[in-house]
């Protein structure tokens, strides 16, 4: 196993507070997030940066992404909407060299709650956010809703 953290992180080998996972794809809460149920998607097969992402494994990955963003509407957070952002390259502020799609919550009139969030950036009990998320998740699947519905076999 390499030495990076989302690698381990795919491969369960590092810690993550996960709310989603298939073969490709899988998607944990930010360890210093800046909002509550701020989640990092990310394919599991290593990629740097876009140049080196497959084109379909970058699709799965905004599909994962769009489902995620009505989830956490329809989820206890109850998020009015959601900035899904992807910083693409050192140049990009991206610090993390695996390929990952941020989904931040956001209520309406939250700016002075994100500004806090963007300096303090604290856990918010990450087992109940996970598990709220999870909860959106299969309420987004049930509804029939989802756009990153993945069937295994
Ligand atoms: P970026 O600036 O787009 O590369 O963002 C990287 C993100 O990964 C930051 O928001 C970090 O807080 C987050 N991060 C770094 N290490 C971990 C980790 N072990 N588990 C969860 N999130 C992490
Ligand atoms: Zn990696």
């Amino acid at each position: 196993m390499n030495d990076c953290v989302f690698c381990r992180i795919a491969a369960g080998e590092a810690p993550a507070a996960k709310v989603y996972e298939d073969d490709t794809l899988c998607a944990f809460l930010d360890i210093r997030p800046i909002a509550r149920g701020h989640t990092l998607v990310i394919p599991k097969r290593h990629a740097a940066e876009l140049a080196e992402l497959d084109a379909e494994l970058g699709a799965q990955l905004f599909r994962a992404g769009h489902r995620l963003a009505l989830a956490i509407r329809r989820s206890s957070l109850a998020a009015d909407g959601a900035n899904l952002v992807l910083n693409d390259g050192a140049a990009a502020n991206q610090t993390v060299p695996h390929v990952h799609l941020h989904v931040v919550p956001r209520q309406h009139r939250d700016m002075l709650r994100l500004a806090k969030g963007f300096l303090l950036r604290r856990p918010h009990d990450p087992v109940s956010t996970a598990a709220a998320i999870r909860e959106g998740i299969a309420a987004v699947d049930e509804a029939g809703k989802s756009p990153g519905k993945h069937v295994d076999g």
